[in-house]
C-alpha cells in the first residue's frame, strides 16, 4: 500500500489526506495544535477557518464562485463538507466554523487510512511527503526549510498591491511608456497635476488603515529584514512627507506625455500581472488601507477614475516560498522530489485557494507509483538531446521493430527505477524540467480555469512572485472583446467548466 506523511492539517493538508486516504493511500497526518499552536489559530481541530468564516460568493460569474465550482468538478472533498455546516450569507457560502472544523476532523480521524499524530514537524526527512504547515509555519521547520531552499526563496509576509481590469481604464489619460524609453514601453501610465498629486498624497495620509494582528502588530515592529523598505504602504510613505511619493515611486523623470515633452507632476505606473496583459497591477502601491478606502482613494488616480479592481492590496504575515523558482511542475521541490508543498505556503491566497492547493497536490501523488506516473513524470532527462521521451530514438536509430521494442521496453525499467528512487528520495535525482518541457507532460488544468491558472502561477516564473487569489484577469480573454462586463464574466464561467468536463472526459 502507498504511504504518505502529511504535515499541517489545516485546509490544504485536510483536503490532500482524504482525497489520498479515500484512493488508498496510508496517511500519516501530522499536526501540531493543540500541544503547539500559531499566533492565528483557537483550537486543536482541521481546517480551522482562522478569520473570516465566508468562502465568497457562490456565483459563476465570481472568480471565487467558478473556482469553487471548477473544485467541485475536479472532485473537492472540504467543500461538501463546508456546505453542510453553512450559515445564511446570500450569494456566499459562509460556514458556522466550530461546526465545520468539528465536523472535519471527526472525518478524519474516523478515516480507516488515516493516522493522526499530535506533534510538530521540524525536520523533512526522505519519506514521501506533503507539506502544508500554511503561513504561519512553525519556526523550526521554517528554518529546516529554509537550509533546503535557501533563505532568499522564503518570504514572511506578503505586500501586495491592487490589481485592475485592463479593460476598465481610460486611455484618453493612461499612456504607455517605459521611463525614458528604454526597451519595450511594458509600463501603463498614469499623469498627476500639481493639484491631483496632493488630493491623492491627503488622501492616502487619511485613509482608514486594516488594524494588524495582535501578533502581526509585534512581528511588523520587528521587522528588520531585506525587504522591508520595498514593502512599505504606500499611505506611510505619503505619512512621511507630502514630496516623499514623487520623489520615489511616483517620480515623473523620463515619463514625458507622448508626443509632447510635457511632464506630469508625478506618475503612478501599472505593470502587467499576466502574459494575456488582462491585469495589471499599481507599482509600488501596497497597502494596508481597507478595501473601500482603496476603491475611493486609488480611483482618483487620473484614468483608474472606473477601475476595477480584481484584487485589492494588503500586507500581512505569510510565510511563502518563490514556488516558480524551486518546485517542479507536480509541485515537488526541486532540491527535494519526494516533498510536496500544498496550500499558502506554495503561494496561493485565500481559504478556498488553499483547499484547491491541498487537491492539486494530491492529484499528482496520487499518480505516482499507480503505473500512470509518466503522465506526470516523462522524466526527459533520460532524452539527452531534450526531446520529448516518445520520439526518443538512440543515436544509432533502430535496426528493426525489434530493436525499438527492446528500447521501449528498456527505457520502461529505467522509468521505473527512476520512480523507486523517487520514492525513496534520491536527493540527486535529477528532476529538471524547464516548464517548456514539462507543459506538455504534466495534466496541468485547462488554462481557461481559473484552478488551471493557480497551478500554472506557482510554477511559472514570473519578476516578483506574490500569493495569488482567484481572479478573472487569471483567464486568457476572448479574441473578440466583449464590452458587457457581466456577460464577459458568464461567458468565461461557461467556458471554464465546459472546458474542464472535457478535461475530465480525456482523462478516463
Ligand atoms: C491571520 C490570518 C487571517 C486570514 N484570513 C483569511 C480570510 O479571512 N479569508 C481567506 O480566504 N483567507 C484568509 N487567510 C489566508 C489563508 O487562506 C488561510 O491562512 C488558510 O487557512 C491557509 O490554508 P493552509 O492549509 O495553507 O494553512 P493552515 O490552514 O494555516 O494550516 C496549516 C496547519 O499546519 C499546522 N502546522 C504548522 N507548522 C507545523 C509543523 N511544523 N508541524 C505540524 N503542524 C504544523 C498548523 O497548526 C495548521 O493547522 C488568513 C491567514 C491568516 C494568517
Amino acid at each position: 500500500m502507498k504511504k504518505i506523511k502529511i504535515i499541517g492539517a489545516g485546509l490544504a493538508g485536510s483536503e490532500a489526506a482524504l482525497q489520498l486516504a479515500d484512493a488508498g493511500w496510508k496517511v500519516s497526518l501530522f499536526e501540531m495544535r493543540p500541544h503547539q499552536t500559531t499566533p492565528a489559530h483557537e483550537t486543536g481541530k482541521f481546517a480551522e477557518v482562522v478569520c473570516s468564516n465566508s468562502f465568497k460568493s457562490k456565483l459563476i460569474t465570481t472568480s471565487s464562485g467558478l473556482l469553487k465550482e471548477e473544485m467541485k468538478l475536479l472532485g473537492c472533498k472540504l467543500l461538501p463538507i463546508a456546505e453542510k455546516c453553512s450559515v445564511p450569507a446570500g450569494n456566499a457560502l459562509a460556514v458556522d466554523r466550530g461546526k465545520f472544523s468539528e465536523l472535519v476532523t471527526d472525518i478524519i480521524s474516523k478515516h480507516p487510512n488515516i493516522k493522526i499524530i499530535r506533534e510538530e514537524v521540524t525536520e523533512l526527512d526522505d519519506e514521501l511527503t506533503i507539506v502544508a504547515t500554511g503561513p504561519l509555519t512553525s519556526a523550526k521547520l521554517t528554518k529546516n526549510l529554509i537550509e533546503l531552499i535557501g533563505e532568499e526563496q522564503l518570504y514572511f509576509f506578503d505586500a501586495i498591491a491592487p490589481i485592475m481590469d485592463v479593460e476598465s481604464l481610460d486611455y484618453d489619460v493612461v499612456y504607455r511608456k517605459t521611463r525614458y524609453d528604454k526597451g519595450e514601453a511594458d509600463y501603463l501610465n498614469c499623469p498627476f497635476t500639481k493639484e491631483e498629486y496632493y488630493e491623492f498624497v491627503e488622501a492616502l495620509d487619511a485613509g482608514e488603515k486594516h488594524e494588524a494582528h495582535e501578533f502581526e502588530a509585534e512581528f511588523f515592529a520587528d521587522i528588520k529584514f531585506r525587504f522591508y523598505e520595498n514593502c512599505t504602504p504606500i499611505e506611510e510613505l505619503a505619512r512621511r512627507g507630502k514630496d516623499t511619493l514623487r520623489f520615489g515611486v511616483m517620480r515623473p523623470v523620463g515619463l514625458e506625455i507622448p508626443g509632447t515633452d510635457k511632464r506630469p507632476y508625478a506618475v503612478i505606473q501599472l505593470r502587467a500581472e499576466n502574459n494575456e496583459n488582462t491585469s495589471y497591477n499599481l507599482v509600488g502601491c501596497q497597502t494596508m488601507l481597507k478595501y473601500g478606502e482603496q476603491q475611493r482613494i486609488f480611483r482618483l488616480i487620473p484614468g483608474l477614475q472606473n477601475a476595477e479592481f480584481l484584487r485589492f492590496g494588503s500586507i500581512h504575515r505569510n510565510t511563502y516560498l518563490n514556488g516558480p523558482h524551486i518546485l517542479n511542475p507536480d509541485l515537488s521541490l526541486k532540491a527535494k522530489p519526494n516533498i510536496f508543498i500544498a496550500g499558502q505556503l506554495a503561494g496561493v491566497e485565500g481559504y478556498v485557494e488553499s483547499i484547491l492547493g491541498g487537491m492539486l497536490v494530491a492529484r499528482n501523488v496520487s499518480k505516482l507509483g499507480l503505473g500512470n506516473e509518466r503522465d506526470l513524470f516523462r522524466i526527459p532527462h533520460l532524452c539527452e538531446t531534450g526531446v520529448s521521451q516518445d520520439n526518443c530514438v538512440p543515436k544509432e536509430g533502430f535496426g528493426n521493430e525489434k530493436d525499438a521494442t527492446e528500447f521501449r521496453n528498456e527505457r520502461k525499467y529505467i522509468e521505473l527505477d527512476c520512480h523507486i528512487e523517487r520514492s525513496r528520495n534520491m536527493q540527486s535525482f535529477p528532476i529538471n524540467l524547464s516548464f517548456d518541457s514539462a507543459q506538455d507532460d504534466i495534466n496541468l488544468l485547462p488554462e481557461t480555469t481559473i484552478s488551471g491558472q493557480l497551478w500554472r502561477h506557482l510554477i511559472i516564473p514570473t519578476e516578483n512572485f506574490q500569493p495569488m487569489n482567484a481572479n478573472f484577469g487569471l483567464l486568457p480573454s476572448f479574441e473578440k472583446k466583449i464590452r458587457d462586463k457581466k456577460l464577459k464574466k458568464q461567458m468565461l464561467a461557461e467556458r471554464s467548466l465546459e472546458d474542464l468536463k472535457k478535461f475530465n472526459q480525456s482523462l478516463k
